[in-house]
């Protein structure tokens, strides 16, 4: 397989560096082929401004979405917004690698996705009308791709739990799970999580390593994180509800879990 690694920690000698460098060897020594945005080295600009739009008529307010699309289908993207889609159009598998920084992602790898995801690209895509909410959750330009991300938490596992004071971990990543990836088409799969970062010797390392290998080793056979498709027939048209009788009993991200009741 192709693989992407967007990475997003500013120093090499972290633990963040060294779990990155332990997959790219791994996943190179299994045969895929690698390739890593490695954002703070390349001096990533995180920022969606005008500056991404070449074209763009300086004496007009800035309209985000209208010059993502303008800019988009005319090739007059930025180019290093252009190079990263080419990456993720190579890839038959995407990594996001972050430390966990504020309940989510770094800000430079959140500027890497609005800047990246431009419009008819990553969202806009496929028929938007009274009937239909274009190709998105489960289709997109990314269906038959998949995602994982590979995520270090200074918090303990229990301070992520279903009743941690935290939240739970699933909820905090639905955001990324659900809304950056699944939306434009990959099948997620469940995160890698290193947590209590601050109290890891060398044995727990270890064995983090071990666990993290076994993961690379099935990124091809994975199963993903069972999202119903927002086009599959679960939701009502157009208000994109779940039907009722759809995880019934249940509320929160959960619900859109197709569930183990078959429902
Ligand atoms: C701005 C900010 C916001 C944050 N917000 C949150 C939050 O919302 N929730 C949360 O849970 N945490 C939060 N944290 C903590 C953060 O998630 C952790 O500090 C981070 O995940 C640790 O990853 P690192 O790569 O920076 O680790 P490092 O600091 O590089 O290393 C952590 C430990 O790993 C070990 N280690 C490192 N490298 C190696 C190696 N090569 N071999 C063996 N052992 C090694 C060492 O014991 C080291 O002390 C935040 C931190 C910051 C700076």
């Amino acid at each position: 397989m192709n693989v992407l690694i967007v990475y997003a920690h500013p120093e090499p000698e972290s633990l963040n560096g060294a779990l990155r460098d332990f997959t790219v060897d791994r996943l190179r020594s299994a045969g895929h082929t690698v390739r890593v945005s490695d954002l703070y080295a390349m001096g990533w600009k995180a920022p969606l401004d005008a500056a991404d739009f070449l074209e763009r008529d300086a004496r007009e307010p800035l309209n985000i979405i209208a010059a993502s699309k303008h800019a988009f289908a005319s090739h007059t993207q930025s180019a290093d917004v252009e190079e990263e889609q080419r990456k993720l159009m190579w890839a038959d598998a995407l990594i996001l690698q972050f430390p966990l920084w504020w309940f989510s992602m770094p800000a430079i790898l959140k500027g890497w996705v609005e800047r990246v995801y431009a419009y008819g690209f990553a969202y806009g895509v496929g028929e938007h009308s009274s009937r239909r909410w274009g190709e998105r959750y489960g289709q997109g330009v990314f269906k038959g791709k998949r995602a994982m991300l590979i995520v270090t938490a200074g918090g303990w596992e229990t301070h992520y739990s279903a009743r941690g004071v935290n939240g739970r971990i699933e909820d905090l990543l639905f955001p990324i799970h659900h809304g950056i990836l699944f939306y434009p088409g990959f099948d997620v799969l469940p995160p890698f999580l290193i947590y209590h970062t601050s109290q890891l010797n060398e044995a727990r390392f270890q064995d983090e390593l071990s666990a993290l290998g076994a993961r690379l080793d099935r990124i091809g056979e994975t199963d993903p994180i069972p999202y119903r498709a927002q086009n599959g027939g679960d939701y009502e048209i157009p208000s994109l509800e779940l039907k009722a009788g759809l995880s019934a009993g249940r509320h929160g991200f959960d619900i859109h879990l197709a569930g183990d009741d078959g429902s």
